[in-house]
């Protein structure tokens, strides 16, 4: 609850124009104004990069009464050395990726008009730029970090000179799933994603949206709620074992909320406290590992696996891992571990419906509405392959917001097919307003 008051004072500091400048958590507007009402249509490229795969897709919406999306995709790799390379190289890349399924698809010489999900915090002034304000999971290409995303990739585009396309828009994840959702959904006014990341978007009303201009209709925020607890907030709540993640990580000192939440930190949360407690003889009779002294190398799969609803396997499985480790693991070391996942993912899920909480207080109050019906999409790879975390995160939720009737629906694809449904609600805008 505390947690949850909190973060409700973090999104106000972000939404007002005078605290934003010095604001953890930016609530970036989106420029998407709408939410699909299910008559959008016609064939659109995506992109969508930043989640655990670098995707390219091809996306049919036929929403004529059908209300169907067809959709063809097809994963790249993005190797090390461009992931760490020169932001040209790394724009150069995607753009090569594109030819090459433009290509297989034998659409080359078609202009599509194309989405790009591009899952990291940007600020953006319309709806095809963003300025990319920091990388975020790992991602550390140079050169990008302040520049508009958009112009990078249209510049690596041109300089092939072999296709052309027309890019419209840009968005983030967490807006791609609430569209996705939306299309089947008219309630689905929040995207929630728990996966490599973590961060939330919402329906907000323009004028509670400070650092824009105008008062009339609603616009998508996107949290940014990863960034929680940057500038201090949630000191008193983080533990030795955060520290040494933070310390240990890519970006230090950012994406604190994050860090206790998300895929890409659970594992390692975990192996940093098996590690303390070998050191303090609680487990493995006090030994350690190499392998378990090596970053990276309890992953959160391991987790999932671990915390398998029937008890047997879970410890089974456990014992498995803490091998694999080089580690030779008694009965209570494999209970203890899987011990250990449950109070980590039981904290990430429980934090998580705390900042959920707060945005759906948020969507109440505006509404004004005695008992609000409101519907989240959710994607990302903790949600999807956690047995027990979507289960722990919609019971905390509920117990947060009795007073709100709250739907979540998990999303198929929802962050690279709802950037090509954003803009597919661009091109219906459009023609509404040319007619
Ligand atoms: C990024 C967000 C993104 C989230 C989930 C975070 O690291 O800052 O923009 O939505 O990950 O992918
Ligand atoms: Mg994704």
């Amino acid at each position: 609850m505390d947690v949850s008051l909190r973060f409700r004072r973090e999104m106000d500091k972000g939404l007002c124009r005078d605290t934003n400048p010095t604001a953890a958590v930016k609530m970036l507007p989106t420029f998407v104004r709408s939410t699909p009402d299910g008559t959008e249509q016609g064939e659109f490229l995506a992109l969508d990069l930043g989640g655990s795969n670098f995707r390219v897709l091809l996306v049919k919406v036929m929403g004529n009464g059908e209300q169907k999306v067809e959709m063809e995709s097809q994963i790249y790799d993005i190797p090390e050395h461009i992931m760490r390379g020169s932001g040209s190289e790394f724009f150069d890349h995607i753009a090569d990726c594109l030819a090459n399924y433009l290509d297989k698809m034998g659409m080359k010489d078609k202009k599509l008009p194309l989405g790009f999900t591009f899952s990291f915090p940007c600020q953006q002034t319309k709806l095809d730029e963003a300025v990319l304000m920091s990388w975020t999971k790992g991602f550390r290409s140079s050169g990008v970090e302040g520049h508009d995303v958009v112009s990078l990739l249209r510049k690596s585009i041109k300089k092939r000179g072999d296709f052309d396309i027309d890019i419209v828009a840009v968005v983030n994840d967490t807006v791609g799933t609430m569209m996705t959702c939306g299309f089947d959904d008219r309630h689905c006014e929040v995207g929630l994603i728990v996966g490599t990341g973590t961060n939330a978007c919402y329906m907000e009303q323009m004028r509670n949206i400070g650092v824009l201009d105008g008062d009339e209709g609603r616009m998508c925020v996107n949290t940014e709620w990863g960034a929680f607890g940057d500038d201090g907030a949630l000191e008193d709540l983080r533990t030795d074992i955060d520290r040494e993640l933070d310390a240990g990580s890519f970006n230090p000192g950012k994406q604190l909320f994050e860090k206790m939440i998300s895929g890409m930190y659970m594992g390692e949360l975990v192996r940093l406290i098996l590690v303390k407690m070998a050191r303090s003889q609680l487990l493995f009779q006090g030994k350690t590992t190499s392998e378990l002294l090596t970053t990276g190398h309890f992953s959160t799969s391991h987790i999932y696996a671990i915390e398998n609803d029937k008890d047997e396997e879970g410890i089974a499985s456990a014992e498995k891992i803490l091998r694999s480790l080089g580690l030779d693991p008694s009965v209570e070391d494999c209970i203890a571990t899987r011990r250990v996942c449950q109070i980590v993912s039981t904290r990430a899920a429980h934090l998580c419906a705390s900042s959920l909480a707060s945005v759906l207080r948020q969507i109440r109050d505006n509404k004004a509405a005695e008992k609000l019906r409101v519907t989240i999409g959710v994607d990302g790879s903790v949600y999807k392959n956690h047995p027990e975390f979507s289960r722990r995160l919609n019971k905390m939720v509920r117990r947060l917001v009795p007073d709100c009737d709250v739907r979540f629906l998990q999303s198929q694809d929802g962050s690279g097919k709802g950037a090509a449904m954003v803009t597919a609600v661009a091109f219906r805008l459009a023609n509404q307003n040319a007619e």
